[in-house]
């Protein structure tokens, strides 16, 4: 198998795994409870988050600990709502974040919150004047994510941090498919909250991290025990926590030479692709972009087509977001960088990570070659789906 979708998820480390192994077998206890056995599963809770404050630049009271990207998306968003509803009730986001912020922002409307959804640009870079033109005295947060997970293209998320802290609203920003990937700590992004999981880092799936700026207005968005702060009600998942951060010490700590690497396996997919097939478009191509991801599209042939045949061969792609996967409508993200809904269609997305090789890249090239030529042929005779 060649696996060509790390923005879904990723293997796991070796050392993770091993790092979480004695908090599944023996030492299982709750962090909560009062006895000694208790208070070994809270000191490993507790380094591993000292271990993720040290990679993020930050102090352990700014990590909060959830259960993946979505929860701590969903607890930043309603979280500073909740904290603010007397300020004001306007968020302002992008056409182009996750599901777990959209889908947020349109239940958030639902809840009497009046939301903006900013353009971008051909590249898929938010329009920074009409992010400062959209900003008003009832604006209580700003969320715009780091780098997307179908183009990779990373946001100007300091310069919007600059001009949300000079007007005193909150900014959080989506870092789940950066963290890792761009040799940047997460406190210094500028954000007063920062999402990023565990399982796009070679950690385990059922840890993320929430960052919190000390005196951020955030409220719990769950009722329960006074577990990480009072901000996160649960007993926490001590190995996966455990596994999360062995698993960012190694990405945070490789980030530049992987990169490096990584991006010269991806330009050389591109140029490759770009060279041997007619009517594919790199989506993106111009921004700066996270260095393992590549979204193209293809004319005249359906993205779920060529992943299918690319699954035949052996190779795991994907048209989009792994969570689109079966949504018949064409990309939100592409279709906002302004790609017909034809070229949406026509798009998958490749995400290179650790175990990808040259021969991979060569191989994969070779197979998308002629299984985009045996779908044309195959539309041709058919006509455009
Ligand atoms: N945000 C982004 C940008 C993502 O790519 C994803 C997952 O694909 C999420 C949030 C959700 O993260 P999780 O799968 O950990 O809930």
């Amino acid at each position: 198998m060649i696996y060509l979708d790390h923005n879904a998820t990723t293997p796991l480390d070796p050392l993770a795994f091993e790092a979480m192994v004695p908090f599944l077998r023996e030492r299982w206890g709750n962090p909560s409870s009062p006895y000694r056995f208790g208070a070994q599963a809270r000191l490993a809770v507790e380094q591993a988050r000292q271990r993720i404050a040290d990679l993020s630049g930050c102090t352990r009271g700014e990590v909060v600990f959830c259960s993946g990207g979505t929860e701590a998306d969903n607890l930043a968003l309603r979280g500073v709502v909740l904290a603010l509803k007397t300020k004001g009730n306007h968020v302002v986001t992008t056409s182009i974040e996750h599901h777990a912020v959209l889908n947020t922002c349109r239940a958030l409307e639902k809840e009497g919150c009046r939301v903006t959804y900013l353009p971008v640009s051909e590249e898929g870079v938010v329009e920074m004047a009409a992010l400062a033109g959209s900003l008003c005295d009832e604006t209580i947060l700003v969320t715009v994510m780091h780098a997307n997970n179908e183009t990779g293209v990373v946001q100007p998320v300091e310069e919007i941090a600059a001009i949300t802290r000079r007007r005193g609203i909150v900014f959080h920003t989506d870092a789940v498919q950066s963290a890792g990937k761009l040799p940047r700590r997460i406190a210094e992004l500028g954000a007063d909250l920062v999402t990023f999981s565990g399982h796009k880092l070679y950690g385990p799936k059922g840890a993320a991290a929430l960052y919190v700026r000390e005196n951020t207005p955030l409220a719990a968005i769950t009722t329960g025990g006074p577990h990480e702060r009072g901000l996160r009600a649960g007993t926490e998942n001590v190995a996966a926590i455990v596994g999360f951060a062995a698993a960012a010490a190694l990405a945070f700590e490789n980030a530049e030479t992987e990169g490096r690497r990584l991006r010269a396996l991806r330009d050389r997919l591109e140029l490759q692709v770009s060279s041997a097939v007619p009517g594919v478009k790199i989506n993106g191509e111009g921004a700066p972009r996270v260095p393992n991801t590549s979204s193209l599209s293809f004319r005249d042939i359906d993205g779920e087509s060529i992943v299918l045949g690319l699954d035949v061969e052996g190779i795991c792609a994907s048209t989009g977001s792994a969570c689109s996967t079966g949504d018949p409508e064409p990309s939100h993200v592409l279709r906002a960088m302004g790609l017909s809904p034809r070229e949406a269609q026509g798009s998958i997305r490749l995400s290179l990570g650790r175990e990808t090789c040259q021969e991979d890249v060569d191989t994969t090239v070779r197979t998308l070659t002629s299984t985009v030529a045996r779908l044309r042929r195959i539309s041709s005779v058919r006509g455009p789906a």
